[in-house]
C-alpha cells in the first residue's frame, strides 16, 4: 500500500503519515457553533475533511471522526437572547437544520457528535486540573489559562510571545483584559454575568465553559490523549488551536496531535471577498440548497484541494456541474451497453487504460489530497470509456469494471453515482429544447408561450432560473 503524505500545520512540511494503531485512525474536527444556518465556509471544513475521511477508508483505514457542536458561547447567548428563546432550544433547532444540510450535501455522519454542554462535569474536571498543575488561575469568578507557563505556546500558529503580546496589548482595557494576570493568558472558564444567564454550578461560583476548553476536553475523551489528526479551518490556527495544544498538553503531559490539517478560506463572487456578515455575502447553506442542487455544491467544494482557496460563484459551480453531467451522461451510456444484447468483444485494452487511472487517481491522493489531480485522471479516461461503450462490439467486462472503479472514486469525493443516475440523462435533450424555445419566446417578448413553457417545465419537476449568464435548470 502507498504511503499518504499530509502537510502538517506543525511542522509546515508534508510529512509520511503514520497512524498511532496500524489500519486505524483517530480524527477529531472542530464543529459549527450552533447559533444559526452553517455558512459555506462551514460547509466547506465539513467537506474538506469528509473527503479526507472518505480517502482514508478507500485506502482500508478504520477512521473513528469525531466532531463536536458548540452549543453554548457568547454567540449562543446573545442570538437566545435576540429569538426569545433559550440557548437549549437554539441549540436543538441548529443542530437539526446541521444534520440536515450535511446529509443533503453526503458528508458522513461523525462517529461521535459531542455538544460542550453534555461535558460540563469532565470541562470543570479538566480545568481543575490545569488550576492544580499551576497551569491556570480563578479571577472574579473567571478562570484563565497563564500561556507563559505553556513553553511551546506560538508554535502551531508560528508567532513569538513578543508577536502575542504587542496583539493582545490592544486590547488592555477590556473589562476581561483587567481580571487577567498577563494579556495573553485566556479564558477557560467564564462567570455569570446576569442572574438569567445559562450556567453551571462549579468550584469558581456559577458560570459556563470557554470555548476552546471543549476541544481538548472531548478530544481527549473521546480519541485519547494523543490523536492522529486534527482539523479545522485556518482561521481556527490562532488562537483556538493553539489553546487546545496547551492545555491539552499541560494536563497530559503528552502529544496532543501528531498531524494538524487546516482547510482554506471561501471567497465569494468574482471579486473574491472574504465572506462576512458586515459586507452581506453571508451565504448558508440553506438558502444555497434552495436553489443548486446538493450534488453539485458537494463536488465543486470537494474537487478544491483542502488547502486552497475556493471562490464560490455562480460560473465555478456551473463548471462542477458541467464536469457531473459528463461523468453522468458516461455512467448512462455505458448502461444502455450493458443492457444491449450486442456481443461483448473483451480486450486488456480497456482495462489496462483503467488500472493506470486507478494508479494516478491513488498518486494524487495520496500527495496531500490532490484532488484536482486526481479529478483530471478520471476525466482523461472518460474519451477512451465512451468510445468503446459507443464501438460496434464494446468491451463489456472492462466498461462494468469503470462503472465499479468510476462508484469508488467518486464515492471518495461524496458523489453516490446511483443517485447521480437516477436523475435520468435521457430526457436532458427535451428539457434543454424547452428552455431553448423559452430564450427565444423571451428575446421576442413573447411572454405568453415563455409563460406557457415556465409552466410545462414546472410540471416535469423543472427550475427555471434566468442568470446573467444565461438560463439555468435544476430538478426539484
Ligand atoms: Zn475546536
Amino acid at each position: 500500500m502507498l504511503v499518504v503524505k499530509v502537510y502538517n500545520t506543525l511542522t509546515r512540511k508534508k510529512e509520511e503519515f503514520k497512524p498511532l494503531v496500524p489500519g486505524q485512525i483517530s480524527m477529531y474536527v472542530c464543529g459549527p457553533t450552533v447559533y444559526n444556518y452553517i455558512h459555506i465556509g462551514n460547509a466547506r471544513s465539513s467537506i474538506a475533511f469528509d473527503t479526507i475521511r472518505r480517502y482514508l477508508e478507500y485506502k482500508g483505514y478504520k477512521v473513528k471522526y469525531v466532531s463536536n457542536f458548540t452549543d453554548v458561547d457568547d454567540k449562543m447567548i446573545n442570538e437566545a437572547h435576540a429569538e426569545e428563546t433559550t440557548v437549549p432550544k437554539l441549540a436543538e433547532k441548529f443542530i437539526n437544520a446541521f444534520l440536515e444540510d450535511t446529509t443533503a450535501l453526503n458528508i458522513e455522519p461523525a462517529t461521535l457528535h459531542p455538544r460542550a454542554t453534555h461535558e460540563i462535569k469532565e470541562i470543570i474536571a479538566f480545568v481543575q486540573t490545569l488550576i492544580d498543575k499551576g497551569y491556570a488561575y480563578e479571577s472574579h469568578g473567571d478562570v484563565y489559562y497563564r500561556a507563559k507557563k505553556f513553553k511551546h505556546y506560538g508554535e502551531l500558529s508560528d508567532q513569538n510571545i513578543e508577536r502575542l503580546e504587542e496583539g493582545a496589548s490592544e486590547h488592555i482595557n477590556d473589562e476581561e483584559q483587567n481580571r487577567k494576570e498577563d494579556p495573553i493568558d485566556f479564558a477557560l472558564w467564564k462567570a455569570q454575568k446576569e442572574p438569567d444567564e445559562i450556567a453551571w454550578d462549579s468550584p469558581w461560583g456559577k458560570g459556563r465553559p470557554g470555548w476552546h476548553i471543549e476541544c481538548s476536553v472531548m478530544s481527549t475523551k473521546y480519541l485519547g490523549d494523543t490523536i492522529d489528526i486534527h482539523g479545522g479551518g485556518q482561521d481556527l490556527e490562532f488562537p483556538h488551536h493553539e489553546n487546545e495544544i496547551a492545555q491539552s498538553e499541560a494536563k497530559t503531559g503528552k502529544k496532543f496531535v501528531n498531524y494538524w490539517l487546516h482547510n482554506g478560506f471561501v471567497t465569494v463572487g468574482k471579486d473574491q471577498e472574504k465572506m462576512s456578515k458586515s459586507l452581506h455575502n453571508f451565504v448558508t447553506v440553506h438558502d444555497i440548497l434552495k436553489e443548486v442542487d446538493p450534488q453539485v455544491l458537494r463536488f465543486f467544494m470537494a474537487s478544491v484541494q483542502y488547502r486552497r482557496q475556493i471562490n464560490y460563484s455562480a460560473e465555478n459551480l456551473q463548471q462542477a456541474a458541467t464536469i457531473l453531467d459528463r461523468f453522468k451522461n458516461t455512467l448512462v451510456n455505458i448502461n444502455y451497453r450493458l443492457e444491449d444484447d450486442t456481443p461483448s468483444k473483451d480486450s486488456d485494452e480497456l482495462a489496462k487504460a483503467i488500472a493506470k487511472t486507478n494508479e494516478k487517481f491513488e498518486v494524487a491522493m495520496d500527495d496531500d489530497f490532490n484532488v484536482q489531480n486526481a479529478l483530471t485522471a478520471i476525466y482523461d479516461l472518460l474519451p477512451i470509456v465512451n468510445a468503446n461503450a459507443n464501438a460496434e462490439k464494446a468491451d463489456k467486462k472492462s466498461l462494468k469494471l469503470f462503472k465499479d472503479k468510476l462508484s469508488a472514486w467518486l464515492l471518495v469525493f461524496g458523489i453516490d453515482t446511483e443517485k447521480l443516475c437516477s436523475q435520468s440523462a435521457d430526457s436532458n435533450d427535451e428539457i434543454d429544447q424547452l428552455v431553448k424555445k423559452r430564450d427565444e419566446a423571451r428575446k421576442k417578448k413573447d411572454w405568453a408561450t415563455s409563460d406557457q413553457i415556465r409552466d410545462q417545465l414546472k410540471e416535469m419537476g423543472i427550475t427555471i432560473q434566468d442568470t446573467p449568464q444565461g438560463t439555468r435548470w435544476t430538478r426539484d
